[in-house]
């Protein structure tokens, strides 16, 4: 047999971290399998797909390294749901619900009430030709619904193993909405059947879907694929990911200076294991060694210090020129052109520190303007305090004598706290915010050797 898989977002959002992690799994077991990896937009829902939205998920998806072997747009393939709600309806499986949405709405709220699970009651279920006629002669709506059979739907998941439902708890679902637009159920079944999709890799936010799915195979005669339902991302707190685990599309970590390489590696280990404690994978690696025995049943918890680890990890990767170039972009949303000596310089201070590439901006962004913008609060600390400003304007003295590497500033720094009988936190401090703005940077000694003489006395002297 031959791997297909497949890739099916609804373009009505930005595409998901989570939905990047289940893109990733599909891609990954395709490429294992030496199968096909296709991309399906499932833009039936007009009011609610943009054209944005799946640039931004084709953009997403190139940026992770995911390429694609086929590609569909559902509304390109009306002709052909409606082609099989035709083969539905001479069988017999379907029928027009002329249910008005103020009528379902209140049976729902009465379920709601009775903390009863909702589900349709089949009211329209026995209609006869006659009623059907004088209902339409009246000018009423209608959708079409699935007739579910009696008996049990079972689920054989590679994931979870078998799970069963009494079709009971099913109810007969909507194919086609009254403005005959094709829904989510009917159109993947119809898709994933014709596009010969052998296992389908997806969110377990899905399972409850499949036993309807499943139903349309039957009544189809379709060949059923195998499924797999991969556990959900929870946030740290174990809620749903949400904005405050750190953005939720791929695009808010692209342009945050996450490198796709990182991304993909962590994205992999979200619910999935490799055999082994290893924690960094090429994507090669993971090709090789992915397998849908290894996703974990239990949500996969997304750890924002993993992702930085992995992220610092690959920018060490880059050489210094590659990370001049990666860099460049980011300084330059800041209005910063480097000179590109001066970059490379900063580069080698300042990659050990990087967890992303925007970092640069407040890390480095120093070495760049002479408009320091000051931490407040130290500000008043060191720079109202005469003792602090009369011990700078000494050491900005003796420093214009001192060769300015940083072994000799160091020797220098050292020994002129010592004759003061201070410690070396006492000039530290002071120094780093005057030259930095900050109070937290690379180290003291070789900032002060890449700033170079000049720059470092005229930030010693400013007045305060
Ligand atoms: N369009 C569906 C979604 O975005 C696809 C689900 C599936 O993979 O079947 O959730």
């Amino acid at each position: 047999m031959s791997v297909r898989v497949r890739f099916a977002p609804s373009p009505t959002g930005n595409l998901h971290i989570g939905g990047a992690r289940t893109a990733l799994f599909n891609y990954l077991f395709a490429r294992h399998h030496g199968g096909k990896f296709i991309l399906r937009i499932e833009d039936t829902d007009t009011t609610r797909s943009k054209k944005e939205y799946e640039e931004n998920i084709l953009q997403s998806l190139k940026w992770l390294r995911m390429d694609w072997d086929e590609f569909y747009r559902q509304s390109e393939r009306m002709g052909i749901y409606s082609e099989y709600l035709e083969k539905l309806k001479s069988a017999g499986k379907v029928y027009k619900c002329f249910c008005t949405k103020a009528e379902l709405d209140e049976k729902r709220r009465k379920c709601d009430l009775m903390k009863r699970p909702y589900k349709y009651d089949g009211k329209c279920s026995g209609l006869s030709a006659e009623e059907i006629k004088n209902l339409e002669a009246e000018g009423r709506e209608h959708v079409i619904r699935f007739r579910i059979e009696p008996g049990t739907t079972v689920i054989n998941d590679l994931v979870r193993g078998a799970i069963s439902f009494d079709n009971k708890d099913l109810d007969d679902f909507v194919l086609t909405r009254s403005d005959g637009v094709p829904t989510y159920n009917f159109c993947v079944v119809i898709d994933d059947a014709l596009m010969d999709i052998t296992h389908i890799i997806r969110g377990e936010d899905h399972i409850s879907n499949t036993p309807r799915q499943l139903q349309i195979y039957k009544a189809l005669g379709f060949k059923e694929p195998f499924f797999a339902h991969i556990p959900l991302i929870i946030g740290a707190d174990k809620a749903k990911m949400s904005k405050r685990d750190g953005g939720v599309a791929v695009t808010d970590y692209s342009g945050a200076g996450y490198l796709p390489e990182a991304t993909v590696n962590f994205l992999a280990l979200l619910g999935c294991s490799y055999g082994s404690d290893e924690q960094v994978y090429s994507l090669t690696a993971l090709i090789e060694k992915f397998s849908v025995e290894h996703i974990n049943k239990s949500p996969a918890v997304f750890d924002m210090n993993k992702l930085e680890w992995l992220n610092g990890f690959y920018i060490r990767q880059k050489t210094d020129g590659e990370l001049a170039g990666l860099l460049t972009p980011y300084l330059a949303v800041k209005g910063i052109t480097p000179d590109k000596t001066k970059l490379a310089a900063v580069i080698k201070l300042e990659k050990e520190r990087l967890k992303k590439l925007g970092d640069i901006v407040e890390n480095a962004g120093f070495f760049f303007t002479d408009h320091l913008e000051y931490d407040k609060d130290a500000y008043e600390k060191f720079f109202k305090n005469s003792g602090v400003l009369a011990l700078l304007g000494e050491y900005e003295h003796e420093l214009r004598h001192i060769a300015f590497d940083k072994a000799s500033l160091e020797v220098f720094t050292r020994g002129f706290v010592e004759k003061k009988g201070l410690k070396l936190k006492d000039i530290v401090h002071p120094v780093r915010l005057a030259l930095t703005g900050k109070l937290v940077s690379a180290g003291l000694f070789e900032v002060m050797e890449t700033l170079g003489k000049d720059v470092v006395l005229y930030r010693l002297n400013q007045p305060r």
